[in-house]
């Protein structure tokens, strides 16, 4: 890991605490990195067939040697999906409906651990070498990456509550955790705020997702945060202010004047020589600098913790289901249950299954402040 690099008149402007929980959090980012950044899963999904269809694919898969699960639903349409693992063949019901869910969940996890943990690093290394221009960019889509992580969980969490408590038969319970699953899961997965789209998929405004940020944590500051780094990231008012001091104006009132400087400003007294005092220069103030950096750390800490409890849902589902051993695609994070006397695979170190059994509860979003 390479800690980010502030200088010493970034961090004088900063202040030693901000820059220490910064390059923590960079840390943390590209710790994140270096663990899922290779990881890889396929995503599918699985639409009914008319009955002659699925007679006819019958047909065509047995004579091309190809192995599919084929199940008829309440509502007269088939589903079917391939690659299913031989010892899952007596499994239809479940081979059609867990994996490709499970498969859908885990692109949910990947796309926010790996623009998250970017959205970090980014963030904190531009404001670490003062990049006014292009870290309030970074820090403003972080807010909304995690606020929209944060609604997103909010859904799935509720669905997967809903569909695992359900007592039903597998038939029945499949078709319950396909229902309640799916439309949350097409939204999250397709959403779009582009003109023209269907309804259903298109995506909450933005400012919806930063509201969903202040109530879940109580920090209050989020959309004044993103009013400021929206208006840095054009060519506005604080964009203009970023590089500035503060205006003084003489005692005449007769002209005002300010600073501009790329870099940080400061203020001392000069000796007499001319030159600056070092150990009496004062940093100057700067808006935008202190809400990259308070939005990016407050945001930050709220996307690890909520991306943590994102992967205890995704490993519920994955062991609960058992998914990842119905299917041949690659999934991750797909963890099965352990083996007898075994801890569970998803760190709740249980020995007995714990709550990954149907009907049990589920895992429970809590951020602190919320
Ligand atoms: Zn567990």
């Amino acid at each position: 890991m390479m800690p980010p690099k502030f200088a010493s008149s970034v961090t004088r402007a900063l202040g030693v605490d901000r820059v220490q929980d910064l390059v923590d959090l960079s840390l943390r980012a590209q710790e994140l990195t270096a663990t899922v950044g290779d990881e890889w899963c396929t995503e599918f999904w699985v639409a009914p067939m008319t009955p002659a269809q699925a007679e006819g694919w019958r047909r065509s898969a047995i004579e091309l040697r190809e192995t599919w699960s084929f199940v008829n639903l309440k509502s007269g349409g088939v589903l079917a999906v391939d690659e299913v693992p031989d010892h899952a063949l007596s499994q239809p019901v479940a081979a059609v409906t867990y994996p490709a869910l499970l498969s859908q969940l885990c692109a949910w996890w990947l796309f926010h651990a790996w623009r998250g943990a970017d959205l970090v690093t980014d963030a904190v290394s531009g404001i670490a070498s003062w990049r006014l221009t292009t870290a309030p960019l970074a820090a403003r889509a972080l807010i909304e990456q995690v606020g929209c992580l944060l609604h997103e969980c909010r859904s799935l969490f509720n669905a997967w509550a809903d569909a695992k408590a359900g007592r039903a038969g597998s038939a029945a319970r499949a078709e319950m955790v396909r229902s309640k699953m799916t439309p949350v899961l097409v939204k999250t997965s397709m959403g779009t705020r582009i003109s023209g789209s269907p309804e259903r998929l298109q995506a909450p405004n933005v400012l919806t997702y930063v509201k969903r940020l202040e109530k879940m944590t109580g920090e209050k500051r989020y959309s004044k945060w993103y009013d400021w780094l929206s208006d840095a990231s054009h060519p506005a008012f604080a964009a203009r202010i970023a590089s500035s001091s503060e205006a003084m104006v003489h005692e005449t009132g007769a002209l005002a004047f300010r600073f501009v400087a790329k870099g940080p400003l400061s203020s001392a007294p000069l000796d007499n020589t001319g030159k600056a005092i070092a150990d009496r220069i004062r940093p100057q103030f700067n808006e935008v600098a202190a809400h990259i950096a308070d939005s990016t750390a407050a945001a930050a800490k709220t996307y690890f913790e909520a991306l943590i409890q994102a992967r205890q849902l995704v490993d519920d589902f994955a062991i609960t289901t058992r998914a990842g051993a119905l299917t041949q695609r690659h999934l991750w994070p797909a963890p099965l249950p352990a083996r007898t006397g075994h801890p569970c695979p998803c760190g709740c170190n249980r020995r007995d299954g714990g709550i990954h059994r149907w009907g049990q509860p589920t895992p429970v979003l809590n951020l602190l402040g919320s």
